[in-house]
């Protein structure tokens, strides 16, 4: 049977969240006017939380799981999740409860209302910390101004897509994926629905402050080529200040004037200044030519290692992920 929509949640080290979490979507389940099914992708647990995985699934035949061989990350989990879900409206949300599963209820029927996309927006943090807040804050208006698509600000993955949508982003080959730029890129009828984020309801954040920032920069590079101009305005920049300084000391030279800005200290300013605008662009030029490494690469996104309630579906989603017919070299057990 096919359900009409497909609940996906990344799971990384979430133990302590899982069965609070299943608890509360099931009763939104029960709430949902159609069919449903729960896709939990285990992104490379260390702790119990896929035999956790594996009692909800054989206790609830609509919930299905993917495990990875290893850590992938949040971004690729979801996008495991995309490409094996096959409901006619797709979820995707946190396991951490902080984005509170109820808001489903609305989210559906907005989209029954005609939206292709319904993402969460967050309109209160409530219990983060200040430098995390400043940080997001600050992040989502520098990438709205860069990016050519119109990506709102406070929002995450937490969001519900059509269909049409799903099968778009599972068509886009790119590696780096920054799943709440490309989902704004798509187009279509996007609406949000506003709410409070929840402090986590158990465990650490898995985000640290690193990890944030490469998501960050990810989504300006994958989204925006103009941090490549500013090389170029850099450049121009500094070309006119070396001119000003020409004509400095020509006017030095001419008017007899001894200045002690001429010699060390003048050259010494000048080197290191072109010496930084030269590294800065080289370091801009990297983070697009390292990405693009990553894509020529073009290895799969993941490696599977179980897969819990639909085998069926991993075939297709494989033929997907490799572009074609070709020989599937990693299967799970
Ligand atoms: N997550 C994941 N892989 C990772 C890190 C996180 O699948 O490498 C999952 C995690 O289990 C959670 C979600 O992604 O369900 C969001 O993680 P977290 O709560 O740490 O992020 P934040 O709430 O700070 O955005
Ligand atoms: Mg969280």
């Amino acid at each position: 049977m096919q359900p009409t929509y497909s609940i996906v949640i990344p799971i990384y080290n979430e133990q302590e969240n899982i069965p609070e979490m299943y608890r509360r979507l099931s009763l939104v389940m029960e709430d949902l006017d159609a069919e449903c099914e729960l896709i939990l992708v285990d992104d490379g647990s260390r702790d119990r939380s896929l035999s956790l995985i594996r009692e909800i699934h054989r206790q609830d035949s609509r919930v299905r799981y993917i495990s990875f061989a290893r850590n992938f990350g949040h971004q690729i989990a979801v996008t495991a999740g995309l490409n094996h879900a096959l409901g006619q409206a797709v979820i995707v949300m946190d396991a951490d409860l902080q984005d509170p599963p109820e808001l489903i209820l609305t989210m559906v029927e907005k989209w029954r209302q005609g939206n292709e996309v319904v993402y969460a927006q967050r309109i209160a943090r409530k219990r983060e910390g200040f430098l995390k807040k400043a940080f997001a804050y600050t992040f989502y208006r520098v990438l709205r101004r860069l990016a050519d698509v119109d990506i709102p600000s406070d929002t995450g993955d937490f969001c519900l897509m059509d269909r049409r949508v799903v099968d778009i982003l599972n068509a886009m080959p790119e590696r780096n994926r920054y799943i709440r730029g490309l989902r704004a890129w798509v187009g279509f009828n996007q609406t949000s629905v506003l709410f409070e984020r929840d402090p986590r309801y158990a465990g650490k954040e898995k985000y640290t402050f690193g990890k944030s920032l490469a998501l960050a920069l990810n989504g300006i590079v994958s989204l925006s080529p103009i941090p490549l101009r500013f090389a170029t305005y850099l450049g121009i920049i500094s070309a006119g200040m070396a001119m000003v300084m020409i004509l400095i000391v020509i006017y030095w030279r001419l008017s007899n004037m001894a200045s002690s800005l001429i010699g060390y200290t003048l050259i010494t300013i000048a080197l290191f200044f072109l010496g930084s605008v030269q590294l800065l662009c080289l370091g801009i030029l990297g983070e697009y030519i390292g990405r693009m490494y990553e894509e020529i690469k073009a290895r799969p996104l993941y490696t599977i290692k179980e897969i819990g309630g639909m085998e069926q579906r991993y075939q297709a989603a494989e033929v997907r992920k490799y572009g074609g017919e070709g020989e599937i070299s990693i299967r799970p057990h």
